[in-house]
């Protein structure tokens, strides 16, 4: 490259070329840590759960709102098991405004209805209802595990799990053989497996000694009785999840990728965590959050347009008698999600300037949206400038994101409730390809790099 196009032009810069063997295992080691949580934190009460449990690891307690709290205090609260909040308490007033950072844990899936199981010409099922964004073809055929909770009359909750211990069987929904599927393959994708047809089948051996119908549905009411001590009703008050059992895996013979389920938006979960768990005595307080609902909308207690976000806020604030609102003018936050990375085999979707590519660093949107970024954040220059400058200063090798190109489709996120909050906000993650399926892939570099990002927005000023 001449000097002068050197000194002109923007070029984005590949990970690999970048990295010295030190980062490069540092790296790695990263990537390690993430795909344990990833194989571990399949919903979102799992990935909750297990962010906890590391939390208090690194010396995080329940927030008290009773107690005193002091800079350098590290803290979390949990809102009804699926919304996760932590934060570590700067040296500075939160009248100057936090550092914030926010991931969704909510993934696409297949929930259970409330009255599921039926029996069918002799065999049991599972009706579901789809939640998210989902390719419904994608998710016949596949090996499924159960995750959830059920909560009982007498007000006690039992967790259900079968499918993740290599030890206990897995769930699927069929699909026509092709020999018959002429008519089916006549159809648009999208209509050629209906929801109503994503059903999972639990059973097919009849109860012995009974008679007459449903003795299928019968034998798989009773080994969950004898499971769980759950009757049929208590499905009523449940939250179940069918979600895909594949372990997470190294993929591409280099071991360069991760294929797992969920990195949308786990990758960015687990990068705030890491980065939040890293964090010692900050001058701006640091707010970490991981939010449940973004899928459909960010909407309900535990979504991102909750009220949640305010009481924990403000109950910091009370600490310090600052008002909410003078916190919140004076914050900084990062939208963290997931984006599409350039897919060659499918380049006629992305503008190839604009979108982001596997393996050149986390990725900043300005603006997500559709139809002339319709429902979009719309970071203005100045925040943009202002990420890209702690970016710089902190080693953080980020390339620019745009999803898809102009009416192509499109999407959102939590950064615009951020916004409407009068926070200023800007959208940044990971490259994904095939996202929203039940295997999707990231680049591990990307990964780190996004660890490395939500690490330098925490410690900025
Ligand atoms: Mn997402
Ligand atoms: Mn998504």
């Amino acid at each position: 490259m001449s000097e002068l196009k050197d000194k002109l032009f923007y070029k984005q810069k590949h990970v690999h070329d970048i990295l010295d063997e030190a980062e490069t295992a540092a790296s790695e080691a990263y990537c390690k840590k993430y795909m344990d949580y990833l194989q571990r934190a399949k919903t979102e009460r799992l990935a909750a759960a297990e962010a906890i449990v590391l939390a208090e690891k690194y010396g995080f307690r329940e927030f008290d709102r009773d107690a005193p709290l002091k800079a350098g205090d590290k803290i979390y609260r949990c809102v009804q098991g699926k919304l996760l909040l932590l934060a570590v308490v700067g040296t500075d007033s939160l009248e100057k405004g936090v550092n914030l950072c926010a991931a969704h844990i909510d993934s696409p899936r297949l929930d259970l209805k409330q009255i599921p199981l039926y029996e069918d010409h002799e065999l049991a099922y599972f009706k579901t209802h789809y939640y998210g964004g989902i390719r419904k073809y994608q998710w016949v055929t596949i090996p499924l595990e159960l995750h959830g909770v059920v909560s009982l009359a007498n007000g006690e909750t039992v967790t259900v799990n079968i499918g993740a211990d290599p030890g206990d069987p897995i769930f699927c929904v069929s699909d026509l053989l092709p020999h018959l599927a002429a008519k089916q393959s006549e159809q648009p994708l999208a209509k050629a497996i209906p929801g109503e047809k994503l059903n999972i089948i639990m059973g097919s051996l009849p109860l012995k000694g009974e008679e007459g119908s449903d003795r299928v549905k019968l034998g798989v009411m009773k080994l969950l009785n004898e499971k769980y001590g759950i009757t049929e009703e208590d499905f009523l008050s449940a939250e179940i999840e069918a979600v895909p059992a594949f372990p997470v895996r190294e993929a591409g013979i280099d071991r360069s990728l991760i294929a797992g389920y969920g990195q949308d938006d786990r990758v960015c979960a687990f990068a705030e965590l890491q980065a939040i768990y890293e964090t010692e005595n900050p001058v701006r307080t640091a707010v970490c959050i991981l939010t449940d609902k973004e899928e459909i909308g960010s909407v309900g207690v535990t979504g991102m347009i909750s009220e949640a976000f305010e009481c924990f806020m403000g109950d910091m604030c009370d600490k310090q008698g600052v008002k909410l609102a003078h916190c919140f003018e004076n914050s900084f936050c990062v939208s963290a999600d997931v984006t599409n990375a350039f897919d060659p085999t499918w380049p006629e979707v992305s503008e190839i300037r604009n979108n982001s590519k596997l393996n050149y660093g986390v990725a900043i949107a300005k603006f997500t949206g559709r139809g002339g970024k319709s429902g979009s954040n719309d970071a203005s220059a100045e925040t943009m400038g202002r990420i890209r400058k702690i970016f710089a200063a902190n080693g953080v090798t980020w390339q620019y994101a745009e999803l898809g190109r102009v009416d192509e489709g499109g999407g959102g996120t939590v950064a615009c409730y951020m916004g409407n909050r009068n926070i200023p906000t800007v959208d940044a993650g990971t490259p994904v390809l095939a996202m929203h399926s039940p295997y999707e892939l990231t680049a591990k570099y990307d990964c780190y790099m996004t660890y490395k990002a939500m690490k330098a927005v925490y410690a900025s000023r």
